[in-house]
Parts: structure tokens; sequence; C-alpha cells
């Protein structure tokens, strides 16, 4: 099979992304084989490939917003027949046993795998994946858009559930990328008023037209003080930012899995009891509501696709703040480009 393999992490202007064949995996048990249609590109994919998260395998195939369906079964699978549209998220598979999985929290898993860091994902033509941790997939959505809801989607959903906005309140939300776009839209579908930081008129613009209440810059004030913030771009002096736009009580919630270090905070930002609190990973609750909820609203993603054989390119346009809403590399085009092309 075709895979994007990272050998070394190295900045992606370099290309570190080599599309190279390795041998098409073999289900063991309880697992599915997976052949991909379409992989979401996640900031976190560029922390792998660069070196922010340590390396846990060498080489490593990225990507964890992989759909597909179901070609071969493990010993023992059975929950999804073949052919089945399925998706496969950030979260691989966590240990069933420890004090967070026995209560609710395997998020926090400290034996957790996780798909494109720990074990091979979707920027391939096939992986695999334990049965348990994959998701059925609504209908009605196309694979292309339906990729950015497994990543974006739902660590921006548990991140807005963990900002504790009610419906009818107010929000900030800080980068307005692939989490943005889709975390906005369930914000306006709970009448959440949300006010729009990002340093890019593109997406000050994007997210005017998804229905935000008001757009500015990151460190500008919005008109009146808000019940909560999500802060999907990785840079810590967003932190104070956020704070100063919140009422006493309001929490800023992380949605990243890295952030450049957080400036010292004069105590005056946080006291009245506000909260700063990190996002991480997400159980499969938190996908499986997302998920029925997306297709309630339901929820649009703006994609713009790229080739397998570009992944470097869309990881480069993803750090250069030129995505508008997601990325997402089509898998299943591969082999007709390969044709037309040679
Ligand atoms: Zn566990
Ligand atoms: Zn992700």
């Amino acid at each position: 099979m075709k895979a994007c393999i990272l050998g070394a992490p190295a900045p992606i202007d370099r290309n570190p992304l080599t599309l190279t064949d390795l041998p098409k995996p073999t289900p063991g048990p309880g697992q599915v084989l997976i052949r991909v249609n379409a992989c979401g590109v996640c900031r976190t994919d560029l922390h792998v490939v660069e070196g922010e998260l340590a390396p846990h395998r060498s080489p490593i195939v990225p990507g964890h917003q992989v759909v597909g369906v179901v070609e071969a079964l493990g010993p023992g699978a059975d929950r999804f027949p073949m052919g089945a549209r399925v998706g496969v998220p950030w979260l691989h598979q966590t240990c069933g046993v420890c004090e967070y999985c026995r209560s609710g929290r395997e998020n926090l898993c400290e034996r957790a795998l996780f798909t494109g860091w720990m074990v091979d994902g979707g920027y391939a033509e096939y992986l695999l994946a334990p049965e348990d941790f994959v998701y059925s997939l609504p209908e009605g959505f196309p694979d292309l858009h339906v990729a950015p809801l497994l990543c974006a989607g739902i660590i921006g959903f548990r991140t807005l559930r963990l900002s504790g906005v009610e419906p009818g309140g107010s929000l900030a939300i800080y980068g307005f990328g692939g989490a943005a776009h889709i975390a906005i839209q369930v914000a306006r579908h709970w009448k959440i008023a949300v006010f729009a930081f990002s340093r890019n008129q593109h997406h000050q613009q994007l997210a005017l037209d998804l229905g935000a209440a008001w757009a500015g810059g990151s460190f500008d004030q919005p008109p009146v003080k808000l019940d909560g913030a999500l802060i999907f771009a990785p840079a810590g002096e967003l932190v104070a930012a956020a704070l100063r736009t919140l009422k006493r009580g309001a929490t800023v919630a992380i949605g990243g899995i890295h952030m450049s270090p957080i400036p010292p905070l004069d105590y005056d930002l946080l006291y009245h009891e506000r909260v700063v609190r990190s996002v991480a990973n997400n159980t499969r609750r938190d996908g499986e509501d997302f998920l029925r909820i997306a297709a309630e609203i339901p929820i649009r993603t703006q994609v713009q696709v790229f080739g397998l054989e570009d992944a470097n390119q869309a990881l480069q346009a993803l750090k250069n703040d030129q995505i508008q809403g997601a990325a997402v590399l089509d898998v299943s085009g591969l082999s007709s480009r390969n044709a037309s092309s040679g």
C-alpha cells in the first residue's frame, strides 16, 4: 500500500514526510482493517511531524481523522459488517482497567495509544484500529467533509463543553481553523453568541460568515465581557488575552495538545474564580455525542483538499495560516491521480 511516513521529525518546510510502499497490514484480534478514503489534517499532525510531540515510533504514519470502509476483520471482530463506512479518531485504544478508564475519563488513561503518533494512522491507503474505538458515521456527509469531524470536531466539542458556557451565553474563540469553524456551529445551534479572535482577516471573515456576532484581532477587546473562552491556537500569550475578555467565574478551555510557554499572569486576571484548563484527548462518549449532534444540526465543514502525495504541502499551508476551514487528504483518489499523471 502507499503510505506517507515520517522517519525523523523535522521542520515541515523540509518536507519530512515521504510517500512510500508499505505492506498492507493484517488485523489482529478485535481489530478491523480499514481502506482509507479520506484523512483530515490536524495541527497535532504538525506537532508530530515537527517533533513538538516526542516521537514514539519511527517510521510512523501520521493522521487521526480517518474515513474509510471495513475491508477485513481480525479474529473475534464482529461489530461492523464488511464494507461499513467508519471513522477512526485520535484515541486508538485505552487500557480499560485503570481508575480513569473505570470512571468515564478514558481520555486521561496513562496507557492510552494515539492514532498517527504511537500507532500508524490514516496518511495511507489502509490502517488498523480496534473495532471498539471506531465510529459509525452519520449518513449524508461526504467522506471528505466528515473527516474533520473526527478530531477538529470532537475535540472542539469537548472544549466547548468544558468551557461551561450555557445555551444563550457568550463565548470567545481564539484561533479560527478546523476546530473553531465546527465548534461555532454547535455554539450557534445552542444560541450562544460567538466572538471570534484571529490575526488572520480571512479567518475573521469565515467566523462572521458562520454567524459570529463579532470578529477582531487576537488581542482586541470585545464590546462586552464573555461567559467563557476556547483557545485553539498554540500561542501561550493568548491565555492572558482570553482571561481579559471574561466575566468573573468564567473558564478558558485550551483545546490543543501543545502550546508555547504561557507568560507570567497578573493574578488579578485569574482572581474572581476564573479558571484556565486544558482539554486532553476525548472519550468515546464525546465522539458519539458529537457525531449525533453534528448530524442533527447538520454541521457543514469547509475543506481544502490535497492528495496523499501532497501531505507536506497540506501541513505547510496549515502552519502558514493558509487553510480556510480544514485541510483533508483525498486518499481514495490516489490511484486515479497516479494513472492519469503516469
Ligand atoms: Zn486506562
Ligand atoms: Zn487532531
